[in-house]
C-alpha cells in the first residue's frame, strides 16, 4: 500500500513539475530557463531569443498607457505576456489552441500568447501585442460572465482590437476587390470562434469589422465609440439598444450604410 502510495505521489509530481517547465502551467513556474523577463508598470514580459526585431517590448508601459486612453479603461490586474520562440509552435503552451501560432488573450488568467507566426510577420510583434492587450483590457473590466457574453459580439471586439492596432490584413480597397469574388455573407456581424474560421475567412472577417470600427470612428468620433464600450461591458446582453440611444440609430441602419460606403 505505501508503495502504491509512493508511486502516485511520484507520478503526480513528475507531471506537475512537466506541465510547468514544459506544459500549460508554464505561465506559473517559478522558474522560466531561456525566457528573458523584462518587467514594466503594469506588465511582465516573458520573452525567448529576444532580437532586435523585438524591441518593442521595452515600450510597453506606452503601449498600455496608450490602450487606456483610447479604450478609456484601465488596467485592474497585472498582465503576463509570453513570445515565444519564432522557430517553435504554440501547441507546447496552448494545446488546446490547434496550433495556432498567431496570438491570444486569456482574460481570465491575466495571460497573453504572441506566438511563432506573429513574430515572423512582417507587421511584428507590435499589433499582436496591441491587438491582445485591447481584448485583456476590456475583459479586465468587466465580470466573466459578461465578458463571455461580450465574445458573442466578436465583430466589436476583434473591430476595436484591429482598429487600435492598425494590423490591416486588407486594405479597404483590397477588401472590396476579395469580397466581390468570395461568397461572403455580411448580412451578420456575428461572428465564428476564429479557431474553425479558415485563414482566409478569418482575414476577410477581421477586416470586415476593422473597417466598420473605421467607419464609426471617422463619421461619429472616437467619443461615440469609447462611450459605447463604457456602458457595453456593463451591459453587453443590451448592447443593440445602447447602440441605437449613443448612435442616434439602429444597428442595422449604420451597418446598411456602412456596407454601401463600401459600395456592397
Ligand atoms: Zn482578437
Amino acid at each position: 500500500m505505501k508503495k502504491k502510495i509512493t508511486y502516485i505521489v511520484a507520478t503526480l509530481t513528475t507531471c506537475l513539475l512537466f506541465y510547468l517547465f514544459w506544459g500549460p502551467l508554464f505561465p506559473w513556474s517559478p522558474i522560466k530557463p531561456g525566457f528573458q523577463k523584462i518587467p514594466s508598470t503594469k506588465a511582465n514580459v516573458y520573452i525567448q531569443n529576444i532580437t532586435s526585431a523585438d524591441s518593442i517590448v521595452y515600450e510597453l508601459d506606452q503601449i498600455l498607457a496608450d490602450e487606456e486612453i483610447f479604450h478609456q479603461l484601465n488596467y485592474e490586474d497585472r498582465v503576463t505576456i509570453i513570445i515565444i520562440d519564432p522557430k517553435t509552435s504554440m501547441k507546447r503552451f496552448a494545446p488546446w489552441l490547434k496550433g495556432s501560432g498567431y496570438s491570444v488573450s486569456l482574460s481570465m488568467l491575466n495571460l497573453i500568447y504572441i506566438g511563432p507566426i506573429a513574430r515572423q510577420s512582417s507587421f511584428g510583434i507590435k499589433t499582436y501585442l496591441k491587438h491582445e492587450l485591447s481584448h485583456m483590457l476590456m475583459d479586465q473590466n468587466t465580470s466573466f460572465g459578461k465578458a463571455l457574453k461580450m465574445h458573442e459580439q466578436g465583430w466589436l471586439l476583434e473591430g476595436i482590437a484591429q482598429y487600435f492596432s492598425g494590423h490591416h490584413f486588407y486594405s479597404r480597397s483590397e477588401f472590396i476587390a476579395l469580397s466581390k469574388t468570395n461568397q461572403i455573407n455580411f448580412s451578420s456581424l456575428r461572428e465564428q470562434n476564429p479557431l474553425d474560421m479558415s485563414f482566409p475567412n478569418l482575414k476577410l472577417n477581421y477586416t470586415y469589422y476593422q473597417l466598420f470600427v473605421d467607419y464609426l470612428v471617422n463619421r461619429y468620433g472616437l467619443e461615440y465609440l469609447q462611450n459605447f464600450i463604457k456602458f457595453y461591458i456593463e451591459e453587453p446582453d443590451s448592447y443593440r439598444e445602447l447602440f441605437e440611444t449613443i448612435y442616434g440609430s439602429e444597428l442595422d441602419t449604420i451597418l446598411d450604410a456602412f456596407k454601401g460606403s463600401l459600395g456592397l
